[in-house]
């Protein structure tokens, strides 16, 4: 099991209960819902997370709402095609996905947080996702 970890504040950023995520081209602004900062930051190791290497937490799925740009996000399914992957079809980000191991929830780009550094959260723990829960019997 991995250590719970919260992030209110992540090196000069202060994570806002309401916080914004934004690709890199602006298009797509996503709004968050961050009462309790950045709950258990991670990366993971499966073919599309090490791929794109990006840190990721996650919020159940009511706390995050798309302000601007849904006609610019791009989904992408593989494999079971439970997981639903988005990114901006004009910078290529991946922004957040629907997650096969816990539908209830997104994961999101905590790179892509509004003034968030993600270099500053220091060592992050890595999930086995080759291992994917949903492949154990
Ligand atoms: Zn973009």
């Amino acid at each position: 099991m991995l250590d719970e970890m919260r992030y209110t504040q992540i090196g000069q950023a202060s994570i806002h209960p309401i916080h914004r995520l934004s690709c890199h081209c602006g298009g797509v602004v996503i709004e968050l819902h961050l009462p309790n900062g950045v709950e258990n930051p991670r990366r993971c190791n499966c073919s599309i997370c090490r791929r794109r290497g990006a840190i990721c937490s996650s919020v159940p799925l009511a706390d995050l709402k798309i302000l601007q740009g849904q006609a610019l996000l791009t989904l992408y399914q593989f494999n079971t095609r439970t997981a639903k992957h988005y990114f901006c079809k004009v910078c290529g980000i991946y922004t957040h996905h629907q997650r096969r191991s816990d539908p209830g929830v997104y994961a999101y780009n905590v790179g892509c947080l509004e003034g968030v550094n993600p270099f500053e959260l220091g060592e992050v723990p890595i999930s086995d996702g080759v291992h994917h829960v949903s492949d154990r019997l």
